[in-house]
């Protein structure tokens, strides 16, 4: 069948569906790199304006730090641009494997296996390492990557009620027999910034013989009081069977990800994940890039300190400003308008007022719960924040929503 003008026509109209939703991704154009001020090209071909980027993953301000780019320059001119092969053919450097030994002594496991990115990490994980003899227990708002990897493995996928311990444990006596069962959460959830309750699920893991996986990509390098993630923070290090994270957010955030926990798992995802197998080794640029990253995170703690400082200051500020945020003390903060359209007129106004930040509504979070999430950085400054911060309050009176509930601000706006 050729792309003929029906073909073609099918395709327009479900593109159209997607515009007449409002559901269509426009992607704004940066010009520099990624740092607290950036450069933006909205809408495409205006003029460059220079705004606060608050919705990055850059939570350490690690991303364009020179020193990780004099890193990469160094991995650049001492390893090569590319390796053009595999891990397991010709496409292990000693470099990736000092990469592989530094994350297993930053996360305190046994052994860690590097993934062409967390995506992949989650892909190829489940089916490397259970059989259709076990049982998968998913949080139900885990990452959609961790979805997919679930539905690429033959073990029987169930769910427990978002961070529900009573749920979870009726899951686990439910699925008693099963050779094994792992409980598999996010570490810190993306779109609400809550953190998984690592103690209390470790516990029950005990309990009733279960493994625990976490996906870290939101905790890496900064949650715990000396950044290893959310199992720090919880008080459960060595007690995770499996942890997956990113270095595209706050270890660099360019590209690349792992599988790290027991010695045997890793082995297995070596000799069996597809993703690990069957595509390209980590370039040699960011394998450099990420060696300095966790030098730098292991020197000190300066950065997630910063990080923790401005977070407290940007979550007071829009408090005591009148807006409602989701609880909570990670970098994320979500700022709560409910209504999807108020959500993008805000993003809209913000942008007009210096200030980068994205409305998410339906599907990406429940009916309802429309919001912008920001994110904060150890690359903001007090400036930063407190220009962003007069910002809001300037968008949140014109759209007269400071200091008022949840129920006004949705009969306002007319949800
Ligand atoms: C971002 C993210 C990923 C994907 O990471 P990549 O390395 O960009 O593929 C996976 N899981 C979670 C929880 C994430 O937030």
């Amino acid at each position: 069948m050729s792309y003929s003008d029906n073909v073609r026509g099918i395709y327009q109209q479900q593109l159209n569906g997607i515009k007449e939703a409002g559901l269509f991704k426009q992607e704004r154009y940066i010009h520099s790199p990624q740092t607290a001020d950036i450069e933006v090209e909205f809408p495409t071909g205006a003029s460059l304006k220079k705004v606060i980027n608050m919705c990055a993953n850059n939570y350490l301000g690690l991303s364009s730090h020179p020193e990780v780019i004099k890193a990469a320059h160094e991995g650049l001119d001492n390893r090569g641009y590319g390796m053009s092969s595999v891990r397991f053919i010709c496409g292990t450097q000693d470099i990736h494997l000092q990469l592989e030994a530094q994350v297993t002594e930053f996360l305190g496991t046994e052994d860690t296996i590097l993934f062409p990115s967390c995506m992949d990490a989650n892909a190829g994980v489940f089916e490397a390492i259970l059989t259709k003899d076990d049982v998968m227990i998913a949080d139900r708002l885990v990452h959609a990557s961790i979805i997919d990897g679930m539905r690429l493995c033959s073990a029987m996928q169930d769910s427990f009620k978002h961070s529900n311990m009573k749920h979870l444990e009726e899951k686990l006596q439910l699925h008693s027999d099963k050779r094994v069962k792992i409980v598999i959460t996010d570490g810190v959830f993306s779109m609400d910034g809550d953190t998984a309750k690592l103690d209390e699920i470790a516990a029950l893991c005990e309990k009733y013989d279960a493994m625990i996986f976490v996906d870290d990509s939101h905790a890496s390098g900064f949650i715990g009081k000396t950044g290893r993630g959310t199992h720090e923070k919880c008080g459960v290090v060595g007690k995770i069977d499996v942890i997956t994270t990113t270095f595209g957010k706050a270890l660099g955030g360019a590209s690349g990800g792992c599988v790290s926990g027991r010695r045997e798992l890793v082995e297995m995802c070596r000799q069996k994940a597809r993703p690990y197998l069957f595509s390209n080794t980590i370039a040699p640029v960011v394998v450099s890039g990420v060696v300095k990253v966790l030098e730098i995170l292991s020197q000190s703690t300066e950065r997630r300190d910063k990080l923790e400082q401005n977070t407290e200051y940007w979550r007071k500020g829009l408090t005591e400003a009148g807006f409602i945020l989701k609880a909570g003390d990670t970098p994320i903060v979500p700022v709560m308008l409910f209504n999807a359209k108020l959500s993008q007129d805000i993003s809209k106004d913000l942008y007009q007022e210096g200030v980068y930040a994205i409305g998410f509504f339906f599907p990406v979070v429940p009916q309802g719960q429309a919001r912008i999430r920001t994110q904060i950085s150890a690359g903001h400054e007090k400036h930063h924040l407190d220009k962003a911060l007069d910002a809001f309050v300037k968008v949140g009176k014109k759209h007269d929503i400071l200091g008022k509930t949840k129920q006004e601000i949705i009969e306002m706006s007319g949800a």
